[in-house]
């Protein structure tokens, strides 16, 4: 398959063009506009989250709340927000049935080593299995989306969204923390003032769908029209890997002395969420390109990793173990439910 000389996308990405040294038009923009900036970029948002930070209002009971998956990136953030930035943090772990128990014991190891408050939340299983079996045979949402994750993950994290950014509101927590990697999410929204008429399109790029799939019965962990109505504190959502510097070593490094264990590549527990797996296999079986391609492409151009590290983790094979136990827990004796691919 062809690829960019330059950072990892394949011919089959959407929108992709090569010039006649083989190098794609996602890197040529980023050539043209984005690699002297970046630097005093990243300048400007840590200063404004150090501004931010220091207006916070001491009567709250939390000055940040976090999605925590377990993994490296989301392990190394929540460390910084406690230990760098000093805020009260409480982790919001959504379980969606395929978190492995590697990941649940890193997630308890490093809860307890930074002492911080946290949460799970599992949403009902069988109302996550239908949209995820239905992700598994169609693409629910807008094309675009697929540029940047699998089906099946971007109905998850919708999921995981609503849940933390309700949760937020609640307490009233004016600081909403992602592990994004500086590749998965752009340092322009690393610093996000959320708004009523925005979530709610975005909440609706979502909402619709799964409805369709199964009706109201997960209406509850979306904002209702009655939030979008209150006077809610609206918190901000940040990532702060995106403006802080980000070395992969360095960070698993780091986390390893709270007690976080690297996942092993061998045994069935090599991912954080193993339903991520599966989604992989299916996205590339559909489109033709890993959903992690994109992701990759970032890291490269940014020179957080090389071309051939980038490669080797894209071409990596998903463990078939893996891969069976999803499915057996997915399609849960009902064979005649499996995509056509998949039988
Ligand atoms: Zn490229």
């Amino acid at each position: 398959m062809k690829r960019c000389q330059n950072c990892v996308l394949p011919e089959t990405f959407p929108g992709i063009h090569f010039d006649e040294k083989g190098v794609c038009n996602y890197c040529r923009a980023f050539n043209n506009n984005g690699k002297q900036k970046m630097q005093s970029n990243k300048e400007r948002y840590r200063m404004h989250f150090d501004e931010l930070c220091a207006k916070l209002i001491p009567a709250h009971n939390y000055d940040c709340i976090a999605a925590y998956s377990g993994g490296k990136d989301s392990t190394f953030t929540l460390k910084i927000l406690v230990e760098q930035y000093k805020l009260r943090l409480l982790a919001v772990t959504v379980d969606n049935g395929f978190l492995s128990p590697h990941a649940l014991k890193n997630i308890d190891l490093v809860s307890e080593a930074l002492n911080i408050d946290r949460i799970t939340v599992k949403p009902q299983f069988d109302l996550l299995r239908e949209i995820f079996v239905a992700g598994s045979k169609n693409d629910l949402f807008p094309p675009k989306t697929l540029e940047r994750a699998s089906t099946i993950c971007t109905s998850c994290m919708g999921i995981v969204k609503a849940i933390v950014l309700k949760t937020a509101l609640k307490l009233r927590i004016p600081f909403i923390a992602y592990g994004w990697s500086p590749g998965q999410a752009p340092l322009s929204a690393s610093i996000f003032h959320n708004n009523p008429s925005m979530i709610q399109q975005m909440q609706k790029a979502i909402q619709t769908p799964v409805r369709s799939l199964i009706g109201p019965q997960l209406d509850h962990v979306f904002l209702g029209e009655k939030d979008f109505a209150a006077d809610y504190l609206w918190p901000y959502n940040i990532h702060p890997l995106a403006f802080l510097d980000y070395d992969e070593e360095k960070i698993v490094r780091i986390i390893s002395e709270m007690g976080w264990n690297p996942p092993s590549d061998t045994d069935a527990n090599s991912t954080n969420c193993l339903l991520n797996s599966y989604a992989n296999v299916v996205h590339k079986k559909r489109h033709h390109f890993n959903p992690y391609a994109f992701e990759m492409a970032n890291l490269v151009r940014q020179s957080y990793c090389t071309r051939a590290e980038a490669l080797e983790k894209l071409e990596r094979p998903e463990s078939p173990v893996v891969i069976q136990a999803v499915k057996n827990k997915l399609y849960n004796n009902r064979d005649k439910d499996l995509p056509a691919e998949e039988e």
